[in-house]
């Protein structure tokens, strides 16, 4: 084939991590939910054997908009559903970014930010956090770009922005500015009822962490009215199908649930700190469902004899900044205590 084939913008992509999974390897590299998946989103699927497949799904979601706006006080104009925040996240860079324009990202964060922008034909201007991995608010304002984007907690340096740092950027810009809450449960303050007061403030959030509904890709944005709606003619009519906005709005009804994994990430952060630490690792503090930790060896390596006994982590090593890092997931006790204990094991063998 010939590369010319292939638009020049994404002629350089390289394919989503996608790791070869050999055997059930215990999953503690995409910072999923240490409860298992979600109870009643499970009992819903059920019953969706009943439902009429040869028929399209509502156009925009209505049904789990209007149970969003009840959870939040809002109203269902204000959210956009999607199959996943990353689709949602895609509708912003479609709806606010130039064609040929950019957006502005911190550095380190989630990759995906800026695969969304080139994606759609755009590029970024990436601005470095500050040490302690906070944000530098004077260089993101001055910053190209159409969109401001980040999130907090930041995936992967697992922190919390400081709140009057991101009131700051989103009073101040007069652009959109996009605070992806997709680990926003876990930290227990948000921006999202906030929304109706800053008309460019947008808030992400996914059902696929504190929810554990990954496998079912349902995603959402909350913003003003007039914001949302420009981003509902942009979005692919149809994209959330019947069954996924069924299984999310049963696990809404739970927010026992979403209690529960709240509690048990707290409880069993605290656990896997210290086991990190005695095993000569420096965690950093975490807001988050997961956490990052710079290794005394090389991550690499670490992580890849992990994986060989069968537990997977993600390095972020190769990262400037982050040099010899790696991140995990919280699990339950049994699962973090099998984590630490191949961590031991491997670190025998590397010395
Ligand atoms: N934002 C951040 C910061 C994430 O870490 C992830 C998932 N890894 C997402 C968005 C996307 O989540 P989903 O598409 O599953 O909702």
């Amino acid at each position: 084939m010939d590369q010319k084939w292939i638009r020049s913008s994404v002629r350089d992509f390289q394919l989503y991590y996608n790791p070869r999974i050999e055997g059930d390897p215990l999953r503690m590299d995409t910072n999923t939910n240490p409860l298992g998946e979600n109870p009643a989103g499970k009992a819903a699927l059920r019953e969706c054997l009943d439902m009429d497949l040869g028929q399209y799904p509502n156009t925009y979601g209505d049904r789990l908009r209007a149970e969003l706006g009840g959870l939040y006080g809002l109203d269902q104009e204000n959210f956009v559903v999607g199959n996943g925040s990353d689709e949602v996240l895609d509708i912003i860079c479609k709806t606010f970014m130039e064609p040929g324009g950019k957006v502005v990202i911190a550095y380190p964060s989630y990759s995906l930010h800026g695969w969304f922008s080139k994606v759609n034909g755009g590029g970024v201007d990436e601005v470095d956090l500050l040490p302690g991995f906070q944000l530098d608010v004077e260089s993101m304002l001055a910053a190209d770009g159409d969109i401001i984007i980040l999130c907090t907690p930041n995936n992967p340096t697992s922190n919390l922005f400081r709140q009057e740092d991101v009131l700051e950027l989103v009073g101040r810009s007069e652009r959109p500015v996009v605070v992806d809450e997709a680990y926003g449960e876990f930290a227990g303050e948000s921006l999202l009822p906030l929304v109706e007061r800053y008309p460019n403030l947008i808030v992400t959030r996914t059902f696929s962490k504190a929810y554990a509904l990954s496998g079912m890709r349902v995603g959402y944005s909350a913003a003003n009215r007039e914001v949302t709606l420009a981003m509902q003619k942009v979005r692919i009519p149809y994209s959330l199908d019947k069954v996924s906005e069924h299984v999310a709005i049963r696990a809404l009804q739970d927010q026992d649930f979403v209690r529960r994994s709240v509690a048990i990430v707290h409880k069993e952060r605290a656990h896997l700190e210290t086991g990190l630490k005695k095993l000569g690792m420096v965690p950093y503090p975490s807001d988050a469902n997961f956490i990052l930790f710079k290794c005394p060896v090389s991550s690499s390596d670490l992580v890849k004899r992990l994986a060989a006994r069968g537990v997977l982590i993600r390095d972020f090593g190769s990262r400037r900044l982050l040099e010899d890092c790696a991140r995990t997931t919280i699990g339950s006790r049994e699962q973090n205590d099998l984590l630490l204990e191949r961590m031991a094991e491997v670190l025998r063998e590397c010395h």
